[in-house]
């Protein structure tokens, strides 16, 4: 029994903690970093005010994450990020297709607490920060659940808590609202009368519970609905993410009126559902009932940071070089009017670039607090570009390069600045894409030196000659395309199948893209007209033109619905099919077409479909596409670029396996495999449901052998991109065997790059 006397007053528990970084923050971008940094090797403390990680797409706010993929909505191939957000959304899909937020926060959790040098906190919001000099000493938080103050003491911090609580107390410089034409050049900087800051939402999910239920509105919800320009758009299927419009607070201070801006949300929201429940104008809404309603509003803009340099609208739109890459973001600049939900406006004023663009490192420190880092949506950067960089798997990317470069500020005892350093940011761009992060135009070159050194042979490749007729006929509604990697020079001659209703005229380009990186079909090298007469048709097409580098060439069937297009069951790493479609949720209208002198660049989008649709266009290759040898395991690219970059295996190889040999014994501790897990396809991580659980195109099943053919690992049911594979003892071995099984009838093996250390 505990018994104390009557007091004056008393103190709270104190606990003090210290480690080699403290990320304050547990969204993705905080998340993401403290696992990097504790795998890298240094400890970390983590600290996240809300009872679980994830920040905006945790299951107290349930917004899907979304990056560069853009929902599969512009012409960003292959663009998902990488790392350990990748790792994090393959388990989701694994677990969780049906994209519930609650699942969602088991996996960050688990994979928070599963790492022996993170210290995590929950419940516990930082108040307040010490400092000695221009640097943080110490940060306090307070956890009100165990009712204990927590002071903890690093070397290096990291601000990724959304509003920089840490950054602004520490006396870093910030900016909050926007950036005037002028300052940077940045034509699409927004007015006054639009607005200056993006606003918070809050959201709904509805169900169905097979009855009808009433719903009596709380007092203070709104009555009138027609105060919302848009409510004609309201109807009874729409929830959660989809209705993100439902905004507000950007003509007001983000931060210190959060509370009156939630108050605002939670009156539009009720008001809302009033009007779906009891408007009479929903009788099919009888049975839904409110499942949930957010209490905390997903915050989309504050203050941003100023590092060493500000990402701006042309660093987006031109895709301008960094040295300093160490990231990258392709969501477009998504700037949205301050009256938000109560604007006469389009909820969002969206731009996409031609391709990604690279993220520098000095956007992700404090130009003047020395050891400190800024991840998420606080890097420093213009609103308008705030606009693109802002989406949560962008910020992960961030988070995920903040920790890499802390493990190594850390072991070389330096501040966050001095690692940007021509001489020294090459490390931190190898650790981070030897960690599966892509980073544009980079490509691996250390830990290759042992795989270099061996001789490597594969059972086989494949030489794409074919990619079968034995999918359906489907209607050219859309004008379509086959991307296919091609290398410089003459374009190879195709034979297609087509079948027309009537006699037509069926016009096929040859194009590619004008940065051979891109996938933007905007160079149009060639086309031919071609009389087809009713009936089932076998094309033979020589374009006579030849590909000005090795990049993708687009081959492309404009719209015709009298044509049926034929197509191949058989996918292939590295070959994807493209739509000029429509895809609304981003902006998209099949052509980017800006009126005004906006700093934008006009260009039609081609996008693929999602799976299970999105099958590649049947045709023969004359000659073959010879591009996925065994030689692409060590050019350090680890998903398609402007080339595939993989291994592929013959599908009639019935062993597909890859042989290294070293001609005497080396001391190997690790295997790490690369496999395919389509970077093409987006995977939001709530409501959008996915029609599978393993990605079709990565390997399950395979061995490991040493040069004798005995047994080292054997690995079945496997669903992630990058699988590390740890050798006891760290054995002398003169070879290695990797043996793989096909991932699919239809799917040949591949792999995308092999380290072995
Ligand atoms: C309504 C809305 C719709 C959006 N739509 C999308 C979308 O569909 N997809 C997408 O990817 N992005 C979307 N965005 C943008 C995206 O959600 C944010 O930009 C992103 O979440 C920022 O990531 P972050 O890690 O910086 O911040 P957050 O995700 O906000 O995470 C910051 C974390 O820090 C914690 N924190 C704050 N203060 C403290 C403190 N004092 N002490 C300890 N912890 C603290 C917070 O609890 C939070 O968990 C949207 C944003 C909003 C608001």
């Amino acid at each position: 029994m505990i018994k104390e006397n009557a007091t004056g007053s008393r103190e709270s528990r104190v606990c003090s903690f210290a480690a080699e970084l403290v990320v304050v923050g547990g969204g993705l971008s905080g998340t993401c970093c403290a696992i990097t940094a504790a795998r890298a090797g240094i400890t970390v403390i983590l600290v996240q005010d809300r009872p679980v990680l994830g920040g905006n797409a945790s299951s107290e706010v349930r917004l899907w994450v979304l990056g560069a993929t853009s929902h599969m909505g512009n012409n960003n191939r292959w663009a998902r990020e990488g790392g350990v957000l990748d790792e994090l959304l393959l388990e989701n899909l694994y677990r969780n297709p049906e994209g519930n937020a609650l699942i969602f926060d088991t996996i960050l959790l688990e994979k928070v607490i599963e790492e022996p040098n993170i210290t995590l906190l929950l419940n516990t919001a930082v108040y307040e920060t010490r400092k000695e000099g221009d640097s943080i000493r110490s940060v306090k938080g307070f956890c009100s659940q165990n009712q204990t103050h927590y002071e903890l003491t690093a070397p290096l911090f990291c601000d990724a808590s959304g509003d920089g609580i840490m950054a602004f107390q520490s006396g870093a410089a910030f900016r909050m609202g926007a950036e005037s034409k002028e300052e940077f050049g940045e034509k699409f900087a927004p007015t006054e009368e639009y607005g200056e800051l993006l606003g918070h939402s809050i959201y709904f999910y509805s169900k169905d519970i097979g009855k009808p239920v009433r719903f009596i509105p709380p007092s203070y919800a709104l009555k009138d609905i027609t105060k919302i320009p848009r409510y004609r758009q309201f109807n009874s299927k729409d929830f959660g993410p989809w209705l993100w419009w439902l905004e507000y607070g950007g003509r007001l201070d983000t931060i210190h009126e959060s509370e009156q801006i939630k108050w605002e949300l939670w009156k539009v929201v009720y008001g809302v559902w009033d009007h779906i429940k009891n408007s009479g104008q929903f009788p099919e809404a009888e049975n839904l009932t409110l499942e949930w309603v957010g209490h905390i509003p997903g915050k989309r803009e504050s203050r941003r940071f100023e590092g060493d340099h500000i990402l701006i609208q042309q660093d987006i739109i031109e895709q301008r070089d960094h040295y300093d890459a160490v990231a990258f973001g392709g969501w477009s600049i998504d700037l949205h009017p301050a009256d938000g939900v109560f604007s006469e406006k389009p909820g969002c004023n969206q731009w996409h670039s031609k391709g990604v663009y690279q993220i520098p490192y000095r956007c992700m420190y404090s130009r003047n607090i020395d050891n400190l880092f800024l991840a998420g949506r606080i890097i420093s950067s213009s609103h308008v570009a705030f606009g693109s960089s802002r989406v949560m798997a962008t910020c992960a990317h961030v988070g995920q390069a903040v920790g890499m470069a802390a493990a190594l500020c850390t072991k070389e005892r330096m501040h966050p600045r001095a690692l940007s350093a021509p001489e020294r940011i090459g490390s931190l761009q190898q650790s981070l894409l030897r960690m599966g992060q892509h980073i544009p135009k980079l490509a691996l070159s250390d830990g290759l030196e042992l795989i270099s050194s061996a001789s490597i042979k594969a059972s086989s490749h494949l030489v794409l000659q074919a990619l079968p007729p034995d999918g359906p006929l489907l209607p050219l509604v859309q004008s379509a395309a086959q991307l296919l990697p091609l290398k410089k020079g003459k374009v190879p001659a195709f034979t297609v199948w087509v079948k027309a209703a009537k006699d037509t005229v069926l016009t096929i380009q040859c194009r590619t893209s004008s940065k051979p990186d891109n996938h933007t079909p905007d160079v149009l090298l060639a086309e031919h007209m071609v009389n087809v007469n009713k009936g089932t048709h076998e094309l033979n097409l020589n374009f006579d033109t030849s590909m000005p580098e090795a990049a993708y060439a687009f081959v492309c069937f404009l719209k015709n619905e009298d044509v049926l297009l034929q197509y191949s069951n058989h996918r292939v790493t590295g070959l994807v099919s493209v739509f000029n479609k429509i895809n609304a949720a981003v902006s998209n209208y099949g052509k980017q077409d800006p009126k005004d002198d906006i700093g934008v660049e006009g260009f039609e989008f081609w996008t693929p479909q999602r799976r299970p649709n999105g099958l590649n266009i049947a045709m023969n290759i004359l000659g073959g596409i010879d591009l996925f040898g065994v030689d692409n395991l060590t050019n350090g690219v680890q998903r398609p670029t402007r080339q595939p970059n993989a291994w592929v295996a013959d599908l009639a190889d019935t062993n597909p396996s890859v042989v290294m040999d070293w001609n005497e014994k080396k001391k190997i501790r690790s295997i790490e495999l690369f496999f395919d897990t389509d970077f093409d396809h987006p995977l939001e991580s709530v409501l959008l449901t996915h029609p599978e659980t393993v990605i079709p195109f990565c390997v399950r099943n395979y061995r490991i052998l040493d040069a004798n053919g005995n047994l080292i690992r054997e690995i079945r049911d496997n669903h992630q991109t990058v699988n590390k594979i740890e050798v006891e003892e760290a054995r002398g071995l003169s070879g290695l065997i990797i043996e793989l099984e096909h991932p699919e009838e239809n799917i040949p093996a591949a792999l995308f790059q092999l380290i072995v250390k």
